[in-house]
Order: structure tokens, then sequence, then C-alpha cells
């Protein structure tokens, strides 16, 4: 057992309670990881046993032992593995590694059948000993509930059924390993796979839409609320000629009903015209919403220019004032 136990320099004038806490102080020391890596930052176990298994080479080296192979080779990952499994149970469960060593049962050794086997990781015995499946299974390793290597451990075995749920997950990790509290620890695991989330996650859900404004919905005369847009350009034949028209879109806001006018071009001139043949017929709007075209930011300055005596004709100008038409743009 990798434990350091510190050498007793006085026991005198001491009582048996007092040396039993210095004893327990001694026992109990922090393990230290293998070769002193940090093993919560890698994002996979089989990385983690690799770059293990490469140090342990490369140690073996210094030492000038040689290495038959240029690859890692099986035997290496088990010992890297080995090491690690080594390294968290004496981190979470060094109580019980004594009480096993000293044959004095703990709970949790009563409750699992804990054993410590020739390489000195700890196992459980269930009632399959007898069975036919392999050793993984009927003796299956102790892991902790709550470590970055289990969680890494049941990330391989989701990964390996090809993210199948909770049940087959578990299932698959008890091959090998028994983790204690399994269940829960597998599925708030399995909560934070990426590909699973994606795969059974909804929807985007569209957020509440905002109630209409009065203007939508207030009883009022058909075309007194207006939006505008352009269609186009289509080709007409005039005088045997092909020609280029657009269509200005007079749509009622509250009866959704439209009103069509035909417009030479997109000057603001012919939209004017478009607007005054509309009114003509529709009769004036009090409202008027459109999006930010030039035009219409054009024929609304000509408008606005209009409303403020710009225009010297008294006849135009009072025609234009008396229209009280309240012009707004979508997006500004
Ligand atoms: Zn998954």
């Amino acid at each position: 057992m990798n434990t350091s136990v510190a050498p007793v320099k006085e026991v005198k004038d001491q009582t048996v309670e007092e040396l039993s806490v210095k004893v327990v102080e001694c026992v109990y020391t922090e393990p230290v990881p293998p070769f002193g890596m940090d093993y919560k930052r890698y994002s996979s176990v089989t990385m983690l046993f690799r770059v293990t298994a490469l140090v342990q080479r490369f140690i073996k080296k210094l030492k000038r032992i040689e290495c038959e192979n240029d690859h890692l080779i099986n035997e290496e990952l088990q010992e890297a593995e080995t090491r690690w499994i080594k390294f968290v149970q004496r981190k979470h469960y060094m109580k019980d590694f004594v009480a096993v060593e000293s044959k004095r049962p703990s709970a949790l050794q009563k409750q699992l059948g804990l054993y410590i086997d020739d390489k000195g990781v700890m196992r459980c015995i269930g009632r399959l000993d007898n069975s036919d499946l392999l050793q993984g299974a009927r003796r299956p390793i102790l892991l902790p509930k709550s470590d970055r290597l289990t969680e890494l451990i049941i990330e391989k075995a989701h990964k390996e059924c090809m993210h199948f749920g909770v049940s087959h997950t578990l299932a698959k990790t008890r091959q090998k390993y028994w983790i204690t509290h399994g269940r829960s620890i597998v599925k708030s695991t399995l909560r934070k796979c990426a590909i699973c989330k994606k795969h059974e996650g909804g929807p985007y859900k569209m957020p509440p839409m905002a109630p209409l404004p009065p203007s939508r919905v207030q009883v009022s005369p058909a075309f007194s609320r207006i939006g505008l847009d352009y269609l186009g350009p289509l080709n007409i034949k005039y005088n045997e000629e092909l020609k280029k028209v657009w269509i200005c879109i007079f749509s009622c806001m509250i009866t959704r009903a439209i009103h069509l006018e035909t417009v030479q071009d997109m000057t603001s001139e012919e939209f004017l015209l478009a607007f005054k043949r509309f009114i003509a017929q529709r009769g004036t709007p009090c409202e008027v919403v459109s999006d930010n075209a030039t035009q219409f930011k054009l024929a609304s300055k000509v408008i606005h220019e209009a409303w403020n005596n710009i225009t010297k004709c008294e006849d135009v100008q009072s025609y234009v004032s008396s229209l009280g038409i309240n012009w707004h743009f979508i997006v500004d």
C-alpha cells in the first residue's frame, strides 16, 4: 500500500487516545496522482491513460529499460489504468483500505464484499462469482461516485454504446466497474453530453408574441391606416415594346385589403402621383407605415417640406396640411 507512515518519535507521557489520533493522521495522508498529472484537465479517459503510459515509457527509457514495441501496447495501457484506479480508490476509500488490510471489516466492505487483488486494486465480490461472466463483471473494480475519473469512464462507456440511455450505459460500466450510487452519477453525466442534448432537445421555441398595436385592432374605416410596399419590376408590353413597371401596394392594416397602383419608376415623383390616385379613390389615410426605402423617405420629406410652408402655393399648402397624415417608418 502506498501510504506514508511517519516515524513515531515520542510515545512517552501520551495517552492511548492521543496516540491513536496521531496514527490515523499519519495513515490518511493525501495520495499523490500518478506522475503528478492533473487528470481533471483531460476530456477523455483514453487520452489520460495513453499520456500516462507514455510517461511510464519515458521513465523506463531514463532507467535504460528497453521497450520492444515502438507503439504503446495493451499491457502498458493496463498499467496506466491500474495506476489511476489505485490513486482514485485511495483518495476516496482510504479508511476501507485500512479496514480490509487490517481485517476489521467496515460497513462498505460488508456491503460490497471488498477485497484487494494482487495489483492493489479494490474489487467487489457479489453473488455472480460462480457465473461465466468475465472477471470484470464478476469482481468489478470499485469506483467512487464523485470523481472526474469516474465521469470520464462513464463518458467512454456512453460513447461505446452509441449514446444509449442511462440503463444501457450503467450496464456497460458494470462490465468492469462498480460505481457507488451508479445510476444517479450516470444520469448526471449523460445530462452533460452535447451529442445527446443535440438529438433530444426540442426545437427553438418562439417567444410569446407582443399584443398588436391599437391601430391594428381598433375599428376604423378601410384604408384609414395603411402600410406601403413596392412589388416588381414587372415586364409589360407597351406599344409593342417591353417596359418595366413597378406596383405600389397600399394595404389596409385593419381589414388587410390591398389597393394596387402601377408606377413607371422608383422615383418619389411617381410615388406621389400614385399616392394622390390612391387618396382620390380610397380617401385620405390618417396613418401610413412604411419601411425605410429611399423613395418613401424622399416622399415623406416632400410632404414634410410642404407642411413646413416651403411650398409657396397656398392651394397646395392647404391641401397637404389638410391631409394630416402621420407617417411612421418600421425601422429607423
Ligand atoms: Zn450522449
